[in-house]
């Protein structure tokens, strides 16, 4: 009987301990990611130990807190996406002041290959209706040697890379100086990971495609990886990795948002999340980033005539 209420006593003490982590709460809240709220378990594990608590309780309060996350309704999940442009935007240093990325290619990577990243990219600028142009600049020296910078062996340090090419962006010799969005396919692998295909964030504008000897001649799945990258670089993370749940959308089976980069096609509540950062950006930089669109009904295509 002791025992048995100790045992509870403990169970209900290291629940209140796990549960009054800065980081459970940040979560609970929305404030981080799902991703961010998985690393600090892991990270923290060590210390929740020396608290006492088991592996199996860590693993029962970590299920828990997932399946308590606040999911939020359509109307909040777009607010959410809008009040996170108008946060990120920015007029006068953002990579896409004037709605331009370039794509460059090492000398090692097939021009077929940058051709098909564009192919991806375009596709998903169209879908949102953006109004970014795309430019192929080919190879560039200034950039191939930015990549050496961060090159060890067959690896790429990704992440220095795209920090570097943000600090310089104003000094590089390309697009006569002016902000720009970057994407460089090359022949290496990523040092966080080797099975990566790509990495990418909206914060600094660049996305590197990482197209290691044999992966250049999949040109179809370099299209996926492309599309794919592109949805981070406009500014979302995984379809299950956002800051904020919505269970207001139908479920997938699949979605290009998801890790694997299986499909083209992109669910309803990431293209909504896309559409309404990119609102939110407008309303921030006053600047138009949408095509307008005209939709001509039959009627009116003969009333041309
Ligand atoms: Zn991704
Ligand atoms: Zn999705």
């Amino acid at each position: 009987m002791a025992g048995k209420f100790t045992i509870l006593g403990d169970f209900k003490k290291h629940h209140n301990i796990f549960f009054s982590c800065p980081f459970v709460k940040d979560y609970l809240n929305g404030k981080i990611s799902v991703e961010r709220f998985l690393d600090n378990i892991l990270r923290l594990q060590d210390d929740l130990r020396g608290e006492n608590l088991t592996y199996e309780e860590i693993d029962s309060f970590r299920a828990e807190a997932l399946g308590k996350r606040k999911h939020l309704s359509l109307e909040e999940w777009k607010a959410f996406w809008r009040a996170e442009g108008f946060k990120s935007g920015n007029n006068a240093s953002a990579w896409y002041r004037e709605k331009t990325i370039l794509f460059f290619r090492m000398p090692q990577v097939k021009e077929e290959v940058t051709l098909a990243a564009i192919q991806g990219f375009n596709m998903l600028i169209k879908e949102i209706g953006l109004d970014l142009q795309i430019i192929d600049g080919g190879t560039d020296a200034w950039l191939v040697s930015a990549v050496k910078k961060f090159t060890e062996g067959e690896v790429l340090d990704v992440l220095g890379f795209h920090n570097h090419l943000t600090e310089n962006s104003k000094t590089s010799t390309l697009l006569s100086n002016k902000p720009h969005g970057t994407v460089v396919a090359a022949n290496l692998y990523s040092k966080r990971d080797r099975g990566w295909w790509g990495e990418g964030q909206f914060a600094n504008g660049v996305s590197t495609i990482l197209v290691k000897d044999s992966r250049q001649d999949n040109l179809p799945f370099i299209m996926n990886v492309a599309k794919h990258e592109c949805t981070h670089l406009l500014g979302i993370e995984h379809h299950d990795e956002n800051a904020m749940l919505c269970n207001a959308y139908s479920e997938v089976n699949d979605c290009l948002a998801f890790h694997r980069s299986s499909t083209l096609a992109l669910c309803d509540k990431c293209r909504d999340a896309i559409l309404n950062f990119w609102q939110g950006i407008e309303e921030k930089t006053g600047i138009k980033y949408f095509k307008k669109m005209f939709i001509l009904s039959p009627k009116k295509m003969f009333e041309v005539h």
